[in-house]
């Protein structure tokens, strides 16, 4: 059986006729352009599948690199050990709704320039979408489509009313004024409102965005509404219907992951050295929580290198010196090192929190960590994974180990939605336990099945869709 690529924001139709020649749904060939060369297979009077021509498949490219190839492997290994339908695993591969945008911003010099933008549902079977927000140079579809897949993952594992989302505009925030940045957002926002909505779709901050990209982003939505949508996006500030706690949510989740991941080992805390890789939002958390609790953080990365300090650094000295340096490099009583050594350094734990494909084959048998713990999203291949698992590294999965950001997103929304806020001491008690007991989950799977901890996290969270797919039934 083919499959297809659909290159249009529809919803997914089932085909009644021999020939598709009348279907509203259209697919493009390799060269752009718009087919409806569609097949349908028939068996038992019910339509069970639908194939397309090999030519008109828009794959993404093989290749380690590729987030999108590499979540579609670890989709396929995840399906092996599940019994499902082959059409309800077919739902699952691809997203069910693209949105790519491109639009123009006046910029500070009164020149326009144009942007290109994407929005991406991949599943709203468990609820409204949710997913984050990334401004960089380097996003692209594949990307947008794999952290998008891995956004339902994540919200299934950790049980959460939501599908997955996610966007992103090609740009450098670094090198916009802020009224630049405020421009293309609202605008980016306006083009993507078709899609957003407290009920369908909430996008929440990544990469190159932050609260007050929130901010604008809520206040745009609102502006159109005539009234204020706080629950349409989470990660805003506090004064504007954020939650405590959301800023630091993902790397708390990380850090309690991690202890749970160190007493599961037997290891403690004691002497325990960290290494972190990114010391963004989720990295930057996770270093002052390790910190605090007595953990050894040996070695940090920014994008433009890494510093190590054999007897640890002070995470919150260094954020005051990139604050005042303009980078990490340089921090007194640190060596400068280069971000291959900091992943291969010989520490205890190693922090991934910083882009996709990280760790691959080329460095993954050089890696000394017992424990990685992945606070960036699809920080290892499938072919690291494979070299990770054979060395017997225990690998917190991403879908897990950076779950407490959108929980506590999830914990923003239903406060905003209810109009009525509480205290942080309860807020990171709750994110605490819900990490905990995916934790658990995914451990027991993990034995069940005997598989790695990453197949665990995406059967149970597969299963968990599956089963929500099955139950709504297919909409005629
Ligand atoms: P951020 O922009 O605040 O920080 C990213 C950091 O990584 C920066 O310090 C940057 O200099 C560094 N970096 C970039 N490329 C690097 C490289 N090749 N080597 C070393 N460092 C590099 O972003 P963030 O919000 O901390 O997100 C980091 C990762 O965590 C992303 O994968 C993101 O999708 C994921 N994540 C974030 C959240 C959240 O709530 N912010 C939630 C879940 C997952």
């Amino acid at each position: 059986m083919g499959e297809a690529w659909r290159g249009r924001c529809v919803s997914p139709t089932i085909l009644t006729g021999r020939r598709a020649a009348s279907s509203p749904v259209n697919y493009y060939t390799k060269r752009g352009q718009m087919t409806d060369q569609l097949e349908e297979i028939k068996k038992g009077g019910q339509v069970c599948s639908v194939s397309i021509s090999e030519s008109l498949l828009r794959r993404p490219p093989i290749g380690e690199e590729n987030a999108f190839a590499n979540a579609l492997a670890q989709f396929e290994k995840a399906i092996s050990h599940l019994t499902i339908k082959q059409g309800v695993a077919d739902t699952l591969r691809y997203p069910r709704r693209e949105l790519s945008v491109s639009f123009p911003v006046l910029m500070d010099n009164s020149e326009i320039r144009m942007f290109r933008g994407y929005r991406v549902h991949h599943s709203f079977a468990r609820g409204p979408t949710k997913g984050g927000i990334r401004y960089a140079p380097t996003v692209t579809l594949d990307e947008v489509r794999a952290l998008a897949m891995w956004m339902t993952w994540k919200c299934a594992l950790m049980n959460l009313p939501f599908g997955g989302a996610k966007g992103g505009v090609v740009c450098d925030p670094k090198e916009l004024s802020a009224r630049e940045l405020e421009r293309l957002t609202r605008r980016y926002a306006t083009e993507i409102s078709i899609l957003m909505g407290p009920e369908s779709d909430i996008p929440a901050p990544d990469i190159g965005t932050n609260s007050q990209v929130m901010a604008w982003i809520m206040d745009t939505y609102s502006m159109h509404r005539g009234f204020s949508v706080p629950a349409v996006v989470t990660g805003k500030p506090v004064e504007i219907g954020g939650s405590l706690g959301r800023t630091e949510a993902t790397g708390r989740g990380v850090t309690v992951t991690m202890l749970e991941a160190l007493n599961l080992k037997g290891m403690g805390t004691d002497n325990v050295t960290v290494a972190i890789q990114g010391f963004g939002n989720v990295g930057s958390v996770a270093a002052r929580l390790a910190h605090d609790l007595g953990l050894k953080v040996v070695a940090v990365s920014g994008s433009r290198g890494a510093i190590y300090r054999g007897n640890g650094l002070d995470p919150v000295a260094v954020t005051r010196h990139a604050e005042e340096a303009g980078g990490i490099n340089d921090f007194p009583g640190a060596d400068n090192i280069t971000n291959e050594d900091l992943l291969t350094l010989d520490c205890d734990v190693l922090i991934a929190a910083a882009v996709e494909n990280q760790i691959t084959s080329r460095n993954a048998d050089k890696i000394k960590a017992k424990i990685i713990a992945e606070g960036a999203n699809g920080p290892t291949t499938p072919e690291a994974d494979e070299i990770l698992n054979d060395r017997g590294v225990f690998v917190i999965p991403d879908i897990l180990c950076n779950a407490g950001g959108v929980t506590v997103s999830y914990l923003e929304w239903v406060q905003d939605l209810q109009s009525f806020f509480w205290p942080v001491e309860e807020i990171n008690l709750k994110l605490e336990k819900l990490m905990k007991k995916a934790f658990e989950s995914v451990m027991d799977c993990a034995r069940l099945h005997n598989v790695s901890n990453r197949e665990a996290a995406q059967i149970l969270a597969i299963e968990r869709i599956a089963n929500a797919i099955m139950i709504r039934g297919i909409y005629p």
